[in-house]
């Protein structure tokens, strides 16, 4: 009997120690879920819903483009009840940023009929991961795990290799594999008629650029697809994290990444090593961007390392 309460008493103090540790968890992760009826307008064919991530409705006359999904099916499914309601029964595109969970794995939220569409690059990538960093959503907090429960990836409609144009009707979007930046397989969308350009994870506003553990290209590589990106010329630029702006941010990443550059190759020919490096780089960036949202560099001077 005295076991039996204690056992009881071991499994209440567990589900406490829990729950604290799931509260400290999600105050530092931003909110899975998507807000329905919010979507805001930015330009004259494009609607989003400010989340995470931000997700891009671009309406024409005769087709809608979705761009991200959401994480998880019931994030889709919201995404695509305000695709519905803004752009009508006509025709519903979807692309994807990246491959990571919350821009594409709320595809199955979609309803039948809709075209998938993604760079070549980003689905190999997709299938090599091979999950794992789905694993390592659900596993971030139960929130997120619920939300990605039973989560599986079909095939695209359409695969293509480093551009494709699409007319939705009095608005034409290109999209556009411009180089590994964030990921492999980076898809940035131009808006001709808005002049827009939905960058992703490769553009964004004082937000660091994310490094991630695997896939991601070097500040080299990244700045040369950010040299693709400023030939098109865009006015408004919509990133997936942060708030839209203006084509300054183009240069911002650029100024961001040539110093990341500059200092880890000066750091590693002065024979520092490369935890000490990103240390370094790390306070100095914190310095240069005191109100910019910051990530750890210490993957990007990894590479850099390995160079
Ligand atoms: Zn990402």
């Amino acid at each position: 009997m005295m076991w039996n309460n204690l056992a009881k008493l071991i499994r209440a103090a567990t589900v406490l120690v829990l729950a604290f540790f799931q509260t400290a968890a999600s105050a530092q992760d931003p909110n899975p879920m998507l807000a329905e009826n919010a979507e805001e307008r930015l330009s004259e064919h494009i609607y989003m819903i400010r989340g995470f991530p931000n997700v891009l409705i671009i309406v024409g006359t005769k087709a809608t483009l979705v761009v991200d999904t959401g994480l998880g099916p019931t994030n889709g499914e919201i995404v695509a009840r305000t695709a519905a309601r803004l752009g009508g029964s006509s025709k519903l595109w979807l692309t994807t940023t990246h491959f990571h969970p919350e821009h594409a794995a709320g595809e199955g939220g979609f309803p039948n009929g809709t075209v998938l569409i993604r760079a070549k690059v980003q689905q190999e990538e997709l299938e090599q991961d091979n999950d794992a960093t789905i694993t390592r959503f659900r596993m971030r907090r139960e929130q997120d795990a619920a939300l990605l429960k039973g989560v599986t990836y079909r095939k695209p409609d359409i695969v293509f290799e480093s551009s494709y144009n699409m007319d939705l009707g009095g608005v034409h979007a290109k999209l556009l594999w411009a180089g590994r930046a964030h990921t492999k397989g980076d898809v940035e969308i131009f808006i001709e008629e808005d002049k827009a350009l939905i960058s992703g994870d490769v553009i964004q506003n004082r937000y660091g650029p994310v490094f991630a553990t695997s896939g991601s290209g070097t500040p080299r590589e990244w700045l040369r697809t950010l040299d693709v990106l400023s030939q098109l010329s865009p006015r408004l630029i919509i990133p997936d994290h942060s708030a839209p702006g203006n084509a300054h941010l183009i240069i911002e990443a650029q100024e961001f990444l040539k110093f990341l550059d500059s200092r880890a190759h000066k750091l590693k020919s002065m024979g520092i090593d490369k935890a000490e490096a990103a240390k370094t780089i790390n306070g100095e960036l914190r310095a240069k961007y005191p109100d910019w949202e910051l990530h750890d560099v210490s993957n990007a001077v990894g590479l850099i390392y390995t160079e």
